[in-house]
């Protein structure tokens, strides 16, 4: 009798013991945010029927992360699913859609990181890859290397087999006309280049980011760059620690915006330097950067944020930036505009 108590209450302590070990691998709460770029955006330039049109795309590429995300899947995985969803529409500035250099041709950036081992991937100027984040993955996960550019990076995807299109895919009316409106500009005022609001630069760039049930945390963002770029002009999209960041010590960012200051202020990799060294919130980090640091210099756009329990932030010192999430509740955002 005493020994088949002992062996009920050894049994008993061993099942609580499996759950509690469930309960702590594999169930970190889930969560994703994404962004489709900052700039000039407000109502007064925008029909409802496109800010429909957004919302709804928004909504789609944020719930193919999440999808992913509640079945299980990395955040790796869903930061992808979501990004190639607006790659595939016109209406953002990564992959069809893409702005054009001032030549009239399209070269995209693209990086991923993965908060778990801070492993990364980015890509540079390439011309003819249809999904230049999966590339950017490809790089983080079958190379040597953390970043490729331009025929280099086209070499690689070959070598995997990667779908290729002419670059004339990326064409669309509307960013051509966006061209043929920036050169005019350039040629009445040769400084126009470095000011974004004189180009009247809607950035579109997109990104996302993710906390998946390992509690592991990816950072991911895509981009045509920015419009009338010259002379193989790179962007802070494709640079870790600029555009992209992310560590499970501390948080995970996406940036859009003028990516000159994102690259020499460090953007991405600033905020969560600050979430680790001087104990802020994610929150608060994004909050002095975006609006403190850049904002005082000039530097125009805005990030997405979250950190290792899946709180979620999107400050921005533009007007507008387009931007989605599902936070760890399940309840979905979409916003456009800066009162949202
Ligand atoms: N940050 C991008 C770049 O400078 C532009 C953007 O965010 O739309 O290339």
């Amino acid at each position: 009798m005493k020994n088949a108590l002992l062996l009920t209450s050894f049994c008993f302590l061993a099942f609580v013991q499996q759950g509690a070990m469930a309960e702590t691998t594999g169930q970190s709460p889930i969560a994703i945010v994404i962004h489709g770029g900052a700039g000039t955006i407000n109502r007064a330039n925008m029909s409802e029927e496109r800010e429909q049109q957004y919302r709804a795309k928004l909504e789609q590429a944020i719930k193919a992360g999440h999808a992913l995300l509640a079945q299980g899947a990395s955040s790796l995985d869903a930061t992808i699913a979501a990004i190639q969803v607006m790659e595939e529409s016109e209406l953002f500035n990564a992959g069809k859609g893409a702005v054009y250099t001032y030549e009239g041709a399209h070269e995209l950036d693209a990086s991923i990181m993965w908060g778990k081992n801070r492993q990364a991937g980015a890509v540079a100027g390439v011309k003819t890859i249809k999904s230049p984040i999966a590339l950017a993955r490809a790089v983080m996960e079958k190379s040597d290397h953390v970043m490729l550019s331009g025929r280099g990076a086209e070499t690689f995807a070959e070598s995997l087999g990667f779908e290729k299109v002419p670059n004339t895919y990326f064409d669309s009316d509307a960013r051509f006309e966006q061209l043929q409106k920036a050169k005019e500009t350039l040629k009445l005022d040769k400084t126009a280049q470095s000011d974004p609001l004189l180009l009247d630069y809607k950035f579109g760039t997109v990104g996302a980011v993710a906390l998946d049930k390992n509690g592991n945390l990816a950072a991911a963002t895509s981009t045509g760059g920015m419009t009338a770029k010259r002379w193989g002009r790179i962007g802070d999209s494709p640079v870790i620690g600029a555009g992209t960041f992310a560590d499970n010590q501390s948080c995970a960012v996406s940036a859009t915006g003028h990516g000159e200051y994102f690259i020499r202020y460090n953007v991405a990799a600033d905020i969560c330097a600050r979430v680790a060294y001087q104990k802020v919130t994610a929150a608060q980090a994004a909050d002095e950067v975006i609006h403190n640091v850049l904002k005082p210099v000039g530097g125009t756009g805005g990030v997405i944020v979250m950190d290792n329990k899946g709180n979620i932030s999107q400050p921005f010192n533009t007007q507008g930036m387009y931007r989605a999430s599902i936070d760890t509740q399940g309840k979905l955002s979409v916003g456009i505009y800066g009162e949202e």
